[in-house]
């Protein structure tokens, strides 16, 4: 049985005083919710989060690893800076890293096997783009972006690996993909990673992520291979986010 995984990723949206009212929020709610809760964080508000949630259930995660362990790496941040703050999860293969900053299916492999090796748990993002999805190529695009992983770290990594489908198409558009859209390419995902081992493949956590709402959060999460959600804009306001974590 595969624990519910609710994670915000707050992007670039933050600041001392929003910190403060969503984490307090959250935490008032969080002794209601069954699932594992994350926050993926600004690096910035690293510090306060930590103090804000120790002794919680409440996890913190990054949005991005550096894949050096220090040194002349201008505006970077490695994973031993993440871990000094507590955090566990980290955000891989966005793909707002993906478009905006380049980041390559090798690349993504590469920040994967950093995390593992640092012991932090990788939320390891994949999905389609709208005109790949026209095309009939959402599988193609799936394999190859997982294939790539599974190459670089072998399939028993995947024991420590949470996997984000999120169809890039519905990423902060607020067009969701349907329940059934969703759990097929979930479906799929499992599927690919059976071919390598069928125990990894049933234990694996595939979260749904592409503007997951309170309003449809309980559906999608109820697909049998939706096992919870990366939340982008509804992670933003305490009331909504929670909503969402209660949802599985
Ligand atoms: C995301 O950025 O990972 C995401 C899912 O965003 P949103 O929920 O806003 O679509």
């Amino acid at each position: 049985m595969r624990q519910t995984i609710v994670a915000g990723n707050w992007k670039m949206n933050a600041s001392k005083e929003t910190v403060n009212t969503l984490v307090m929020g959250i935490l008032e709610g969080l002794p209601d919710v069954k699932s594992k809760v994350i926050v993926c964080t600004p690096y910035p508000y690293f510090s306060q989060v930590e103090a804000l949630a120790t002794h919680s259930q409440l996890n913190l995660g990054a949005q991005n690893i550096n894949i050096n362990a220090s040194g002349a790496f201008t505006g970077e941040v490695s994973a031993d800076m993440i871990k000094d703050f507590g955090a566990e999860y980290v955000i891989v293969g966005h793909s707002e890293r993906r478009s905006l900053y380049g980041e390559t299916d090798e690349i993504v492999a590469e920040k994967v096997q950093v995390a593992l090796d640092n012991k932090l748990t990788p939320l390891f993002c994949i999905g389609e783009l709208l005109e790949e999805r026209e095309s009939g190529n959402t599988e193609a695009v799936v394999t190859r972006q997982i294939n790539a992983v599974i190459e670089k770290v072998g399939i028993e990594a995947f024991k420590n690996i949470i996997i984000a489908y999120e169809p890039v198409w519905a990423i902060g558009t607020g067009v969701t993909a349907t329940p059934q859209q969703a759990q097929d390419t979930h479906a799929f995902i499992r599927s690919l990673l059976a071919e390598n081992d069928a125990d990894i493949a049933q234990s694996t956590p595939i979260l749904y992520g592409g503007s997951m709402n309170p309003a449809n959060a309980e559906e999608l999460i109820a697909c049998a291979d939706i096992d919870g959600g990366l939340i982008g804009g509804a992670s933003l306001k305490s009331e909504d986010f929670l909503s969402i974590c209660k949802a599985g």
